[in-house]
């Protein structure tokens, strides 16, 4: 099941976790695996869906976001995508459920189409999980645009967005563009990085929030991300 609904990322397991490279790096692609076996925080996966799902990050790589110091843990916004990604894609054997990251500037080289959560995929998935260092665009539009046009080449699927940026968005019209993403048919997931997401998209029934802020534990932001990929996956009891 999924919350609806306003709700600060609460990690009830407070834990530090590693210092490591930042995404970008050789390192960081190839990733570190005292980082991603270890996920305390990070809840029982479940079961795969009977149905298939896609789902879509849209994330913004704007200096707001990027410029950020890189103890921050909003800066780890990849890392801790990747994490989730990595926990859920352990567990999935259905081959039903797709991820696929698009990144504001548009057209973006680190966007990955959609990719089954095989251990291939998972390693393409990783690689567009990275903004190349330069400020982007906070212009949600053009991502929105890709990930409707996804959607439609997977009638099949139940789409969910997850998007990821604080906001503070360069679109002309951004309230215009607000009302495209509550009119997505199918899930969003709003992962506002260090600001209060937009009331609109509080009120929306179908939308879910989470403000990850400075003062959000290390994992927070992993979390979400899980979250949002349970969206149609079986809760079990391990
Ligand atoms: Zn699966």
């Amino acid at each position: 099941m999924t919350t609806h609904g306003f709700h600060s990322v609460d990690v009830r397991r407070p834990r530090l976790i590693d210092i490591h490279p930042p995404t970008g790096t050789p390192q960081g692609r190839a990733g570190n695996p005292r980082v991603s076996k270890a996920s305390p925080t990070l809840g029982h996966p479940g079961k795969c869906p009977e149905d298939p799902a896609l789902y879509m990050f849209l994330t913004d790589d704007s200096a707001s976001i990027t410029g950020m110091a890189g103890n921050d843990p909003l800066a780890r916004r990849y890392d801790e995508a990747r994490r989730a990604i990595e926990h859920i894609g352990r567990a999935c054997d259905c081959g039903k459920e797709l991820v696929s990251v698009i990144h504001f500037d548009y057209p973006a080289q680190w966007d990955v189409p959609p990719q089954r959560l095989y251990p291939r995929g998972v390693r393409r998935l990783r690689s567009g999980l990275r903004s190349d260092g330069l400020p982007g665009s906070s212009d949600l539009g053009p991502a929105l645009d890709k990930a409707e046009r996804l959607a439609r080449q997977h009638p099949e699927a139940a789409a969910t967005l997850v998007v990821m940026t604080d906001f503070f968005l360069t679109d002309r019209d951004s309230r215009a563009v607000l009302d495209q993403l509550i009119s997505f048919d199918g899930h969003v997931h709003a992962v506002s990085l260090g600001a209060e997401p937009p009331a609109l998209l509080q009120q929306a029934d179908h939308v879910t929030t989470s403000m990850i802020t400075t003062r959000s534990e290390p994992g927070a932001t992993a979390q979400a991300v899980f979250d949002a990929l349970m969206t149609y996956r079986q809760c079990t009891t391990p």
